[in-house]
């Protein structure tokens, strides 16, 4: 694998789609022993969990689950604005339904807390979190991700769904902002 650049920004190779499918399975097995007859809906954060969502609800192939989309936009360029925006509504009704939010990455957890406390006015029987990847040192809000793909540092990741500015979403692997 090579380096990649995007807007004049090296990325290194960081982590492996190998990798990333491998643990993709394993989360999968998790949820299906978790959420066994709970019907779970599997809430995708669009845009960048589409990549993770689409091998993760394969990787639960058999169980009885569901999955809708959400779209939210909190992020311009490689800093967060803070301001958490849901773009596109949910049709769903949850009320009494588990609901596995399907994120991409929590770095300071602006996004999912907002979310969570969106989700619960419609008193669903749990809202439970998966990330693919997290910054546990970026944190701001108390988030506790329950599926977990990868705990990473703070440093900016592009790839399998993550952006720069919109691009970067079709790279198989994930990258890291190389620095020197
Ligand atoms: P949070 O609200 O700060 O937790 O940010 C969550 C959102 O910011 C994610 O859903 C991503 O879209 C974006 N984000 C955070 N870190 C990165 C990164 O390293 N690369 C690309 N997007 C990121
Ligand atoms: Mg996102």
């Amino acid at each position: 694998m090579k380096e990649v650049v995007y807007e004049g920004l090296t990325f290194e190779p960081y982590i492996t789609s190998d990798k990333i499918m491998e643990r993709v399975q394993e989360l999968g097995r998790q949820i299906m022993d978790d959420c066994k007859g709970k019907n779970p809906l599997f809430l995708c954060v669009l845009n960048g969990a589409f990549a993770f969502a689409s091998d993760l609800f394969r990787a639960v192939e058999g169980m009885d689950a569901e999955i809708s989309f959400i779209r939210l936009k909190s992020y311009e360029g490689m800093g967060s604005t803070g301001k958490v925006k849901q773009v596109l509504g949910l049709g769903e009704n949850l009320k009494d339904r588990t609901v596995i939010i399907v994120e991409d990455i929590v770095d300071t957890g602006n996004t999912i807390h907002n979310l969570v406390n969106d989700l619960k006015q419609q008193e669903p029987a749990d809202v439970r979190i998966a990330t693919l990847l997290f910054k546990p040192d970026a944190l701001q809000k108390p988030v506790n991700p329950d599926y977990v793909g990868f705990e990473i540092p703070t440093k900016f990741i592009i790839g399998y769904g993550l952006d720069l500015n919109g691009k970067a979403r079709n790279l198989k692997d994930i990258y890291v902002l190389k620095e020197d």
